[in-house]
């Protein structure tokens, strides 16, 4: 059998790329902001049901601008079990990342522990919607507004996610987006801010284009942050199938839940009542009372083929630029520790098979 990795591009068909190539080739508009651009940035906000969003050359830089956006400064409290990006982009900012422990069941910053982490110095809040699982976003929204503190979304996860029959990246002052080719909706590398007015996303536009305000008028050190016409072209052929690969993810989704339901020590993730999922990974967690530990079932897979990957181990506060800060000891993250040592996503992507999923299924079961 071939090797699986834990996530495939969706790859449309080649001849459908074609003619959006040649329109580029005609008229050698390759970026700043060229029509495919334009058209992706409006059918976007169009599909997800925002009111702005800018598109980035990937989410990273997305995330560094929606700080440098906001005038974020001092100390920003957020979540160790997410993607080493989260919290780079604090340090990129010369900001103090404060980390707070997870919840056990939605792998997010765990709202009651924020407030505790609250200093003088603190003026933001950057959490993640792990796995597209929403954050708790009343009750985060409800302390940002006691304390004065703005909200970010890392929504990396959350492309399309709904709660309450609304788009989650709705939520905060920003929200970001990452298009890189293993996300549920790729342009190869990519990403998004979203904002709620005009205002925010021409601060926005300005600072992904070095600062330029207009031809001759240079309003803040901005950065190139621009996606590029082949990438916003892919975007929007990705956007064309996207409905079909987010229902062949959701069926791949129940298949596993239905295999893997009665296996002592094994848990899959829990499905909240309020919540479209985008089912961009399958978490599942290997616990006491399972046959291997952890490491062993990962290793088992690995010897099929199958290359299921630990998201998130090790933890960002595991990483030698994080560990020394107070926040970072093992004794104040304790359930992300333990999360961190549970967790491992299986394959999950539009073009795994049946009978792919069935022998990823059957190794976990042991059969
Ligand atoms: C992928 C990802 C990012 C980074 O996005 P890029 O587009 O790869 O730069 C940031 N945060 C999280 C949680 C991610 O999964």
């Amino acid at each position: 059998m071939k090797n699986i990795y834990v996530t495939q591009p969706n790859m449309p068909p080649l001849e459908e790329f074609l003619p959006y190539l040649e329109k580029i080739w005609e008229s050698k508009l390759l970026t700043n902001g060229g029509p495919f651009h334009q058209e992706l940035e409006k059918k976007l906000a169009e599909y997800l049901g925002v009111e702005h969003l800018s598109l980035f050359t990937n989410g990273t830089i997305a995330l560094v601008t929606a700080l440098q956006a906001l005038r974020i400064t001092g100390e920003v409290i957020t979540t160790p079990f997410s993607f080493v990006a989260t919290a780079h982009s604090l340090l990129w900012n010369g900001i103090k990342p404060v980390f707070v422990d997870i919840d056990s069941e939605s792998f997010n910053l765990d709202p009651d522990k924020i407030e505790a982490a609250i200093t003088p110095q603190t003026t933001a809040i950057l959490p993640v919607h792990v796995y597209g699982n929403p954050c708790d976003v009343q009750k985060i929204q409800k302390i940002a507004d006691t304390y004065g503190l703005k909200v970010i979304y890392d929504a990396a996860h959350a492309f399309g996610v709904n709660y309450k029959d609304e788009s989650l990246l709705k939520h905060g002052d920003l929200s970001i987006l990452s298009f890189h080719a293993t996300k549920v909706f790729n342009t190869f590398e990519g990403g998004a801010i979203i904002c709620p007015d005009a205002k925010m996303k021409k601060r926005i536009d300005d600072l992904k284009n070095f600062g330029f305000a207009d031809e001759v008028t240079v309003v803040a050190p901005g950065i190139n942050g621009k996606m590029n016409e082949i990438q916003a072209a892919f975007g929007l052929l990705q956007l064309k199938h996207i409905e079909e690969a987010i229902d062949r993810r959701r069926e791949i989704d129940a298949r596993y839940r239905q295999h893997l339901s009665n296996v002592p020590g094994i848990t899959c993730s829990s499905i909240e009542a309020d919540t479209k999922y985008n089912y961009s990974y399958f978490p599942i967690m290997v616990e006491e009372g399972y046959s291997l530990s952890r490491e062993e079932l990962y290793e088992k897979l690995h010897q099929h083929g199958i290359y299921a990957r630990r998201y998130f181990y090790p933890l960002i506060t595991d990483f030698p630029m994080y560990r020394g800060i107070q926040s970072a000891k093992p004794g104040n993250l304790p359930v992300a520790k333990l999360i961190a040592e549970r967790v491992l996503c299986l394959p999950i992507y539009p073009d795994l098979s049946k009978l792919e999923q069935q022998t990823i299924a059957s190794i976990v079961r042991g059969d």
